[in-house]
């Protein structure tokens, strides 16, 4: 059994009032999210192909490539009807296009395999580059089912309305997630967690004056909201050297290597 500081808690024994909360954030969610495309009319297929273009790109970047996407291809059919080659056209300069080909062949297989977007978690999971945060979003964003999301902004937003400062574990903060999400309007509240930490509760001085849940937090009662996430401590450098040798007979260059550490 550990204690609570064992586990980097802080240890003040009250339990989070979970529907206070989510009823603060969802209301705030309403009055203050940004007006990005993909959340007007979040169909899965509108949801999937802005999850995945959100991957690794900032959200100011995905707009434009959102939009030329779905005007080309609007539904799954369409794109599951595609070329590979006009699929990367559109894609061309959002990197990572590794993400547009697994969009492809997962269309191919929801239209050859399940007639239409499959609604259950388990089998979304199965499509190609869909990872547990992907299929969260898009069975709670689409289907308003009550499955969570973790990123890293509800990481941030969890470990400081607990005050955690070390010891947690990516599992740890799926089971917060699935304890706290709300029977009712579990799309608001996953946006919510998500918009807060993107807007609000940022990594380097958190705007705790504008926060809904301020009252709520325990980082903020202890002041210590500053501290969370902990520092990482960085990796000593290593220093290697290497020699390359390049020979050049004619036309023809052959290149060596040897490392020495
Ligand atoms: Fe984050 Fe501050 Fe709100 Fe706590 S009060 S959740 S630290 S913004």
């Amino acid at each position: 059994m550990f204690s609570c500081s064992d586990i980097g808690l802080a240890c003040t024994g009250k339990a989070m009032p979970v529907r206070k909360l989510a009823k603060d954030l969802i209301r705030w969610y309403r009055k203050h999210r940004r007006p990005w495309p993909w959340r007007d009319n979040p169909t899965p297929y509108r949801v999937w192909i802005s999850e995945v273009m959100l991957q690794q790109t900032q959200a100011k970047t995905v707009i434009p490539y959102y939009r030329r996407f779905l005007e080309r291809f609007p539904d799954v059919d369409s794109l599951a009807a595609a070329s590979e080659r006009d699929i990367l056209q559109l894609w061309a300069g959002l990197g990572y296009y590794r993400r547009a080909r697994n969009l492809h062949w997962a269309a191919k297989l929801i239209v050859e395999k399940h007639g239409e977007f499959p609604r259950d978690l388990k089998t979304i999971l199965e499509l190609p580059g869909v990872g547990r945060y992907t299929a969260g979003a898009i069975c709670s964003l689409a289907f308003n089912q009550e499955q969570p999301v973790v990123d890293g902004n509800v990481r941030r937003v969890i470990s400081r309305l607990e005050g955690i400062q070390h010891g947690e574990t990516e599992n740890y903060f799926w089971r917060r997630m699935s304890e706290w999400i709300p029977r009712r309007h579990p799309s608001d509240f996953n946006q919510a967690m998500m918009e807060l930490g993107a807007t609000v509760c940022l990594p380097l001085h958190p705007l705790c004056s504008l926060c809904p849940v301020e009252k709520t937090c325990e980082a903020r009662r202890l002041g210590i909201q500053d501290q969370i996430p902990a520092a990482r401590t960085r990796r000593a450098v290593q220093q290697s050297k290497m020699v390359i040798l390049i020979f050049e007979t004619g036309s023809r260059i052959l290149l060596t290597s040897a490392m020495k550490v």
